[in-house]
C-alpha cells in the first residue's frame, strides 16, 4: 500500500521538476515570461500538494498553519505591492527562501544528524540560508530607502566579519561534536549577524550583484537541504528540493556573473572592497543646468536623424512606459527612427527596463544593450534620457569616483542630450552627474509620465 503511494508521489515530483524546467525556459523571453511564471507556480503547488500524501508526514495542523500564514501573506503582499516596490519585494521573498532553507537545516540538525554527510550538508544549508536571509533584509532596507544606499563601513570590518563567521561556525561544529543542540542558537545568531555585516558595506550601485548572488545562494541552500533530506524519511521530497535548488542556484549564479560583468567588477570585489565608501574626489561640476520645455524638445526630436531613448529607474517610478511607447510610435510615424538603449543595471532589479518596455508592447528588436548601442551615440541627433542617472553618469570614467569603472551608456556623445527628471535628485549611488551640466544637455523637468505625455501632445499638435 505504502510503496505504491510513494511511487505515485515520486512520479508527480518528476512531473513537477519537468514543469519547473519548462517554466524557467519560458521565463527567458519577455513574450513567454508570464507563462513561465504560471508554470513554475503550478509546479511548486503540485510538489507541495503531493507531499501531503506522503505516508511519513505528521503534524498536519502545524503544516497547514504554516502554509496558510505564508500563502495568505504572500498572496496579499503580491496583490497590494506597487510596481515600483517590486524590487524590494523580490529581494525579501528571495530572502524568505534562504530563511526557509536555514529553518529546514535547523530541523535536520535537531533531529536527523544520522551521518557526518547529513550533518555537513545541513550545516552548509544553515550557513548559506542564514547569510542569504540576513543579507536580503539589508538589500530590502536599502531598496526601500529605509537605509542609506551608500556603503556603511565599520572599523576593522574584515577582521570583525571573519571573526563572527569563524566563531559562528565553531559553535555549530561544537553543537554537533558534543551532540548538544543548545549551541545551535549562538551558531544561527552569529551567522545572521555575518549576513548583515557582509551586506552593510555594499554600495547602492552594486546592489544588482548582491540581489542576484543571494538568489543563487538561496537556491544552493535549498539544494543542500534537499541532499540532507534524502537520507531521512521524507527522502523523495529531498530530490525535488535538490533539483529546484540546483535550477535556482544555477540561474542565480549566471545572473550574478552577468550583473558583475555589467558593473565591470568581480563578485569578490563587490563583497569585500566596500567600493564606493570613499567620498567623491576630483568631482568637478562645470557649467549650469539648462532647461528645455516640452514644445522645444518635441521639435528637436521631430527633426532628428535618430532618437535613442535611455530609460532608467525614474521611468519605472512614474510608470511612464505606455507614454514612452506612444512617443516612439509618433516619432517613427514622422520618419524618425527610435531605438532603446538598455543598461543591464538600469532600474532596481535585473531586467527591470526590459519587463516594463515589453509590458508596454515595445518590440524587442528595438532594444539594444550597451555594447551594441554605444558606438551609435556620436552619429545620433538626440539621446533622450528618461529617469536614468547612474547608468549615464560620466563620473564612471573618473578615478576617485564611487562609480569608477562601471561601464555606462555614452549618451554625452550624442549631438543633443535631453534629460527628463523631476529636479536635482542624485542617482541610487548618490554621485553628482556632470552630464546634466554639459553644453549639449538640456533638462526637461517633471515627472516622466507627465513630461513624456506633454511631448506626445506637442508632437500631435505639430502633425
Ligand atoms: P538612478 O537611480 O541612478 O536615477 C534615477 C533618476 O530618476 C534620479 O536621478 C531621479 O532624479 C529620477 N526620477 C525619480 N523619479 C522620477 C520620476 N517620477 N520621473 C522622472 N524622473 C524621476 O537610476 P538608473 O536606472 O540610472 O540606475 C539604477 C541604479 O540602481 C544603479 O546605481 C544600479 O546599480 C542600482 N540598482 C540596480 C538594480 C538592478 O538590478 N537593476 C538593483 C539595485 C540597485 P529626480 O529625483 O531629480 O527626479
Amino acid at each position: 500500500m505504502t510503496s505504491w503511494i510513494q511511487d505515485v508521489i515520486d512520479a508527480v515530483y518528476v512531473v513537477a521538476v519537468l514543469v519547473f524546467i519548462l517554466g524557467l525556459r519560458a521565463m527567458s523571453a519577455p513574450t513567454t515570461a508570464r507563462r513561465g511564471i504560471v508554470f513554475a507556480g503550478a509546479a511548486m503547488l503540485l510538489a507541495v500538494a503531493v507531499t501531503f500524501f506522503s505516508p511519513h508526514l505528521s503534524n498536519f495542523l502545524l503544516i497547514f498553519l504554516g502554509v496558510a500564514i505564508g500563502g495568505l501573506g504572500g498572496w496579499y503582499w503580491a496583490r497590494v505591492v506597487k510596481m515600483t516596490a517590486m524590487p524590494q519585494m523580490v529581494a525579501m521573498f528571495n530572502g524568505m527562501g534562504g530563511g526557509s532553507a536555514a529553518a529546514i537545516a535547523a530541523v535536520e540538525l535537531l533531529t536527523n544528524v544520522s551521518s557526518p554527510a547529513t550533518a555537513g550538508l545541513s550545516m552548509a544549508g544553515a550557513i548559506i540560508g542564514s547569510i542569504s536571509i540576513a543579507g536580503s533584509v539589508i538589500a530590502f532596507l536599502k531598496l526601500q530607502g529605509w537605509m542609506r544606499s551608500k556603503p556603511i563601513v565599520l572599523p576593522a570590518r574584515q577582521v570583525l566579519n571573519t571573526g563572527v563567521l569563524a566563531v559562528g561556525v565553531a559553535f555549530g561544529g561544537y553543537a554537533l561534536l558534543v551532540a548538544d543542540t543548545f549551541w545551535l542558537l549562538p551558531f544561527y545568531v552569529l551567522l545572521l549577524l555575518y549576513g548583515l555585516l557582509l551586506t552593510l558595506p555594499i554600495g547602492g550601485a552594486d546592489m544588482p550583484v548582491v540581489i542576484s548572488l543571494f538568489n543563487a545562494l538561496t537556491g544552493i541552500a535549498v539544494g543542500l537541504d534537499g541532499f540532507a533530506l534524502v537520507n531521512g524519511p521524507l527522502g523523495d521530497a529531498g530530490y525535488a528540493m535538490v533539483i529546484a535548488g540546483v535550477l535556482v542556484g544555477a540561474a542565480g549564479s549566471l545572473l550574478t556573473y552577468l550583473m558583475a560583468k555589467a558593473m565591470n567588477r568581480s563578485v569578490a570585489n563587490v563583497f569585500f572592497s566596500a567600493f564606493g565608501a570613499q567620498e567623491e574626489t576630483g568631482a568637478e561640476v562645470r557649467g549650469q543646468l539648462k532647461p528645455i520645455d516640452a514644445a522645444d524638445a518635441a521639435v528637436t526630436m521631430a527633426y532628428a536623424n535618430q532618437v535613442i531613448i535611455v530609460p532608467g529607474y525614474g521611468m519605472a517610478v512614474a510608470q511612464a512606459q505606455q507614454k514612452v511607447k506612444e512617443l516612439a510610435d509618433l516619432l517613427e510615424s514622422k520618419g524618425v527612427p527610435v531605438k532603446f538603449a538598455i543598461h543591464p543595471v538600469a532600474g532596481r532589479m535585473p531586467g527591470h527596463m526590459n519587463v516594463l518596455l515589453a509590458e508596454a508592447g515595445i518590440s524587442y528588436d528595438k532594444l539594444f544593450d550597451r555594447d551594441e548601442i554605444n558606438a551609435q551615440f556620436p552619429a545620433t541627433d538626440v539621446a533622450f534620457v528618461i529617469g536614468a542617472n547612474d547608468v549615464v553618469n560620466p563620473a564612471a570614467h573618473r578615478q576617485g569616483s564611487p562609480l569608477y569603472g562601471m561601464p555606462i551608456l555614452d549618451v554625452e556623445l550624442a549631438k543633443t542630450v535631453i534629460v527628463n527628471k523631476r529636479g536635482q535628485g542624485k542617482g541610487f549611488a548618490g554621485v553628482e552627474n556632470d552630464l546634466f551640466y554639459r553644453d549639449n544637455c538640456r533638462m526637461l523637468y517633471g515627472d516622466a509620465q507627465t513630461a513624456v505625455g506633454q511631448l506626445v501632445s506637442e508632437l500631435k499638435k505639430a502633425a
